[in-house]
């Protein structure tokens, strides 16, 4: 049972997720599932569709308890198979239900109480004798009660979502649309209904490879391929960047740094998007975003124009969809879906994510031992070399998540840009740099204009920059090369410069883009007029050296976007700015 309220009619309980009094869409206001103890399984509504009985209320939302998560259970509670014949649930969190009956654990005991090599070993020793319960856990009596139950529910969600999808997508043609696809289950669901819905089963999925994907994921896709061939999958990748170094030279992610989402997924994700539909006017985005996973996807809508990502209309056909409907949906159409579910995770996405709970943390332990120990040597490494003290705790207790800004990051002195103005010459800075000149330098300065070689003096090494319009000198720049001075003239020729502090701003920024680029590419994502190009020479390698930054003059319009988007004109600079001191 879900109820919503409408706040425009003044609080209104409703019962869909569009008021009927207004037509607004409605808050999610609050779900129920119950247990029927005679079918012993769980019921979306109260009186149990199959016997008649009155369920009793056991949560808000609940997801199966797959054969391999019930035998880690087991092991951690040192008693295994002693559910193997029960039908075992959760409710949320460390909340199991067992044949109805609620069954808390502590995860912090549990995680104290076990040492991860010997969970192991127990899983391996048990994985034959469980054998038997996961080829046979989707025709059991508890997932074909499951099923049978909520035939209505099941019946009402699917049409819901399928009219809704021929509705917004029946008439537009397939090459216009794309299922965002994360190998979770939210987007196997999508995916699924997408092509019961269309008639051509041929809509491009775009799966986001963060390179940090539970290899569950990678087994999955490489499945979805074999079993849907005529379904296009590409895949979005940052193939020059690689995670392990990127954290050596700038830190780990954080929950307030989370450099890598910028990295690996956004800037992949939008290249692909770009490259795939160059001249269709406006893209479906199909997503698997449901609004009852956070307080702040809550009030998600259900279609939305995406700002980020021009000409994309995101439609989200099972925003309202409960856990329990999603499972519902998978195991009654008997849909194969990522095994890491099968585990015991609760989402999937990166095994390595700041954002994760310590409980993921601890299963990633027990799943991908190899990658998390590797993960934590470079953990206990960053931890030294910023110079904790009791870096082992600080690793240990999670304390690394809490991390904001570069302090002790010997990458974040690079993004130091420091300028007088010029004693002699008026309008003029004297900049000294970390990084010497090269002739590199000059094509930061192409969002203000265009570069000239002619006009200036030779012996002083003067390249001008002149106004797109009026061809009049916007700036002088010159410096020796391999020196670190640069000296720059500010014309008052362009209204840009106009204002000192604004002039001063720009050209910092752009110094400190050529001191500090890694090659993050989140600047060719600012630029809407796809001027801008930033990669790697050297695939891995996080060494500013090896970063080709190219702006194309002929594309590039002068909207200085790309200059000013970020705080010191680098979203790597400003994720690592280091914390003024008292
Ligand atoms: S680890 Fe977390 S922050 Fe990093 S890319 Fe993955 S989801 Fe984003
Ligand atoms: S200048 Fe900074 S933000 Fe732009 S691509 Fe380079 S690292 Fe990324
Ligand atoms: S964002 Fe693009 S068009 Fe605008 S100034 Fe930068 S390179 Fe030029
Ligand atoms: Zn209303
Ligand atoms: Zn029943």
């Amino acid at each position: 049972m879900i109820s919503y309220v409408c706040r425009r009619c003044n609080d209104l309980e409703c019962e869909t997720s569009v008021c009927p009094n207004c037509g607004e869409r409605t808050e999610l206001a609050g779900s129920k599932v119950f247990w029927c103890e005679h079918c012993n399984a769980p019921s979306f509504d109260e009186v149990c569709n199959q016997c008649g009985s009155l369920c009793a209320y056991i949560g808000t939302d609940l997801r199966p308890v797959f054969p391999e998560e019930r035998l880690l259970l087991e092991v951690l509670l040192g008693q295994p198979f002693c559910f193997a014949e029960s039908s075992v649930w959760n409710v949320g969190s460390n909340n199991y239900i067992v044949d109805g009956k609620k069954k808390a654990v502590s995860f912090k005991s549990l995680r104290e109480r076990n040492d991860i090599d010997k969970v192991i070993e127990k899983l391996n020793e048990y994985h034959n004798k469980n054998i038997k319960y996961v080829q046979e856990f989707e025709s059991s009596k508890t997932i074909v009660n499951f099923i049978k139950i909520n035939k209505n529910r099941l019946n009402a969600i699917t049409y819901e979502a399928l009219n809704y999808i021929k509705s917004l997508a029946g008439d537009k043609n397939e090459s216009e649309m794309f299922v965002s696809f994360s190998g979770g289950k939210d987007s196997t669901v999508v995916s699924h209904l997408v092509r019961s819905a269309l008639p051509d089963k041929n809509v491009i999925h775009i799966y986001g490879d963060t390179t940090l994907e539970y290899p569950t994921s990678e087994d999955y896709i490489k499945r979805f391929r074999k079993e849907y061939p005529q379904t296009p999958l590409l895949t979005a990748k940052n193939k020059d960047q690689d995670f392990n170094n990127l954290c050596e030279v700038i830190g780990p992610p954080a929950r307030m740094m989370r450099w890598c989402c910028t990295v690996f997924k956004t800037g992949a994700i939008t290249k692909k998007i770009d490259s795939t539909f160059k001249n269709a006017k406006q893209i479906i985005a199909f997503q698997g975003i449901r609004r009852n996973e956070s307080v702040s996807r809550s009030k998600y809508e259900k279609e939305s124009d995406d700002s980020k990502i021009k000409k994309q209309l995101a439609v989200n056909p099972i925003i309202d969809w409960l856990d329990f409907d999603v499972w519902l949906y998978i195991l009654s159409n008997r849909i194969d879906f990522n095994y890491a579910y099968r585990q015991g995770f609760t989402r999937v996405g990166c095994w390595c994510c700041p954002n994760n709970s310590a409980w993921s943390e601890f299963l990633a332990g027990i799943y991908m031992n190899s990658k998390y120990n590797e993960f934590r040597d470079i953990l206990y490494k960053f931890a030294q070399k910023i110079g904790k003290p009791d870096w082992k705790v600080y690793i240990d207790d999670g304390e690394w998540k809490k991390r904001q800004g570069g302090n002790g990051v010997e990458y974040s002195q690079k993004s130091i840009v420091s300028f007088k103005p010029c004693a002699l010459e008026e309008n003029t800075y004297n900049f000294e740099l970390t990084k010497p000149i090269t002739t590199d330098i000059y094509k930061f300065f192409k969002p203000f204009g265009i570069l000239n070689y002619e006009m200036g003096r030779k012996s002083l090494n003067e390249v001008y920059v002149l106004d797109r319009k009026s061809n009049m000198p916007v700036l002088r720049i010159s410096g020796r090369l391999g020196s670190s001075l640069i000296k720059i003239t500010v014309f008052d020729n362009s209204p840009v410069f106009r204002i000192k502090r604004i002039a001063e701003m720009y050209l910092k920024n752009q110094i400190n883009k050529y001191q500090t680029c890694i090659g993050c590419t989140y600047c060719e994502a600012v630029c809407k007029f796809g001027a801008l190009k930033v990669f790697n020479t050297k695939k891995g390698d996080v060494s500013n050296d090896s970063i080709s930054y190219s702006i194309d003059e002929n594309k590039c319009v002068g909207c200085l976007e790309c200059v000013k988007h970020f705080e010191n004109g680098c979203y790597i600079s400003k994720v690592l700015k280091v914390k003024k001191q008292g």
